[in-house]
């Protein structure tokens, strides 16, 4: 029985009251103006299930940049086109204890990345896209998604230059670690990609398309075994026994959930948590998953 198709738009109009009423403490991305500047109360939310139903809440025309919830898909488009044996060899399966972007994990794992949802892991990834440069080679992905998920992502440059505006120093370490590990060749073609491949941004339903995508494909097992150990970084473990479903949260407040069998849940909420992760996002995922009685604790 798919239960998430029972979910009725009142139950979640319900809990973002609730939320709203309790901690929407958070604070926007600082470290990307544009980011930093949108207005905390927009918000967005789409359920897509597998047999069809879609349940919409909040401004379904917003568009916002996928951040990091682009990377489970490029582990996708590279899975599908390289196989598990290339991409492994690249990027480990293992959660991380420390930040996202975070040089110290990088430098005791030897500069072989955890895992591909944390930074280090996605930019060794970009080295093995095809193009020759970082513009082809986000364009190849672009292009790819939008004809497998049915979905309408773009560039959006403006968040790219916002990007640029303030050199992400962090990003930059890890970059030189990796290059200098052998596990990239081009330090700045890997980084140029990985910016402009966070960048890609489209609307509610295009991110719920995008989730459905994962379901399909034949490499969903390992996919969503990665999101559920490492989507939510260091709060990945927390997250999984509380909600359960695997999850990938990026810092512009984008969240994607998958529900095994049942379908795709796309929340945009730009307030950020500590870890980076959206806050009221993570609790109407959790209010969805105690209704599902999907949660372990
Ligand atoms: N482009 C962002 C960065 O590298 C993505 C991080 C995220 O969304 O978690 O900092």
């Amino acid at each position: 029985m798919n239960r998430l198709a029972r979910l009725r738009v009142e139950d979640i109009q319900a809990w973002v009251g609730e939320v709203h009423l309790s901690d929407r403490k958070g604070q926007t991305a600082y470290y990307i103006p544009v980011l930093n500047q949108v207005n905390p109360e927009v918000f967005a939310l789409q359920i897509h299930c597998l047999e069809g139903e879609i349940l919409s809440w909040g401004d379904e025309t917003v568009t916002f940049p996928l951040m990091s919830v682009i990377k489970p898909f490029l582990l996708l488009y590279l899975l599908t086109h390289l196989g598990e044996d290339a991409v492994f060899r690249r990027v480990g399966k293992q959660a991380s204890s420390y930040p996202f972007n975070s040089l110290t994990q990088l430098q005791e794992d030897c500069g072989f990345p955890r895992n591909p949802m944390i930074n280090s892991g996605a930019i060794a990834l970009t080295d093995l896209l095809a193009g020759e440069t970082p513009e082809s080679r986000c364009e190849n992905l672009l292009l790819w998604l939008n004809e497998m998920g049915n979905c309408q992502l773009f560039l959006d440059h403006s968040v790219l230059d916002s990007v640029h505006s303030y050199p992400n120093a962090h990003n930059q370490a890890l970059s030189l670690e990796l290059e200098k590990n052998g596990y990239i060749s081009h330090r700045y073609l890997a980084l140029e990609t990985y910016n402009r491949i966070c960048c890609l941004s489209g609307k509610i339903a295009d991110l719920a398309n995008l989730g459905k995508l994962i379901l399909a494909s034949s490499f969903a097992e390992i996919i969503l075994e990665i999101m559920t150990n490492c989507g939510l970084y260091e709060a990945s473990q927390q997250f999984a026994l509380e909600v359960g479903f695997p999850t990938k949260s990026g810092v512009s407040g984008a969240l994607l959930s998958i529900v095994p069998k049942q379908g795709a849940i796309a929340c945009y909420s730009p307030l950020l948590n500590e870890q980076g992760n959206s806050i009221l996002g993570l609790n109407l995922l959790t209010y969805i998953s105690r209704w599902m009685e999907l949660n372990i604790r």
